[in-house]
């Protein structure tokens, strides 16, 4: 059962952010914080020429549950890149509740990403691992510990506490990688492909996860999968990637009526045929 206690409450409270904030002058600052994301003609193209994000344009409001889907190669990961700060030197501009996620760290404090790949330290035992992550994000260690505990708290893993990644089950270690995207409380958490892989019940529970997650916190989750039946059980937005481009965006009901089809599955198909 997940119950989320007001003291976690994500974005309030002491934030790594916050606390930056207070010592960073406001530069760059412009009106743009009604979005959690907006992306304005965002262009990576990589050494070898490959052009990875054409021009993208991407508004998620905030506090929305946003779907981005599109096949192997649209851009997705290199826009989830550019928005953590892991690709370098993308053209275009990228605001993060209103920061500039180049010019500004307190953007990429306000991030949270729970990558694709399955990567946690396996000499760390869930606690640890959970306020290693609070240190590395310049929380004392008291307050480390408190935020570690609470997390697994959140996500049913408080048994788990002492035990290493490796002797959790696969559910168990999403969820934790989920819980390390949160520890520094960011306001929008980014999912690459949470449920890649994963069996249909493993699946809808993750989903019950997020959706927790977000009714409770209110936090702005932007998502990306394979799986469209996801998003549209999921997200109350949904954008189609194609060739580094967005190519529609609406919420799922706005989507199907647009390409005249029933299901969100067939819409992403006629969006995808163009
Ligand atoms: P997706 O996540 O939607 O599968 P990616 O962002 O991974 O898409 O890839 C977009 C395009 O950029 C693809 O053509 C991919 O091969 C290419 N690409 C991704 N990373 C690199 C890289 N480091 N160097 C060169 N090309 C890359």
């Amino acid at each position: 059962m997940l119950a989320i206690p007001p003291s976690i409450a994500l974005g309030r409270g002491h934030s790594a952010a916050g606390s930056l904030a207070r010592r960073m002058p406001a530069t760059g600052r412009v009106d743009r914080a009604s979005a959690a994301l907006l992306v304005e003609r965002l262009t990576k193209v990589y050494a070898d020429g490959t052009r990875a994000l054409d021009e993208l344009e991407l508004r998620i409001p905030s506090g929305c549950f946003f779907g981005l889907l599109g096949p192997n190669g649209a851009g997705k990961t290199t826009l989830i890149g550019a928005v953590s700060g892991l690709v370098r030197a993308p053209a275009g501009r990228l605001f993060v509740f209103g920061h500039d996620a180049v010019a500004e760290l307190e953007a990429r404090l306000l991030v949270g990403v729970a990558p694709q790949e399955i990567h946690l330290d396996r000499f760390l035992t869930a606690h640890e691992l959970l306020a290693y992550h609070g240190r590395y994000f310049g929380m004392p260690k008291p307050e480390a510990d408190q935020r570690a505990a609470e997390l697994l708290e959140v996500f049913d893993l408080t048994a788990k506490a002492n035990t290493k990644p490796n002797r959790l089950s696969g559910g168990m270690r999403r969820r934790l990688l989920i819980a390390r995207a949160l520890v520094h409380r960011p306001r929008l958490l980014i999912l690459d492909e949470p449920t890649a892989g994963v069996d249909l019940e493993l699946r809808y529970e993750l989903w019950s996860y997020l959706r927790r997650l977000h009714a409770d916190e209110g936090l702005t989750i932007l998502l990306t999968t394979h799986y469209i039946e996801e998003a549209e059980a999921l997200c109350e937005r949904v954008a189609f990637i194609k060739q580094g481009r967005i190519i529609d965006e609406g919420t799922p009901r706005e989507l199907v009526a647009r390409h005249g089809a029933q299901r969100l599955e067939r819409a992403y198909t006629e969006a995808m045929r163009r």
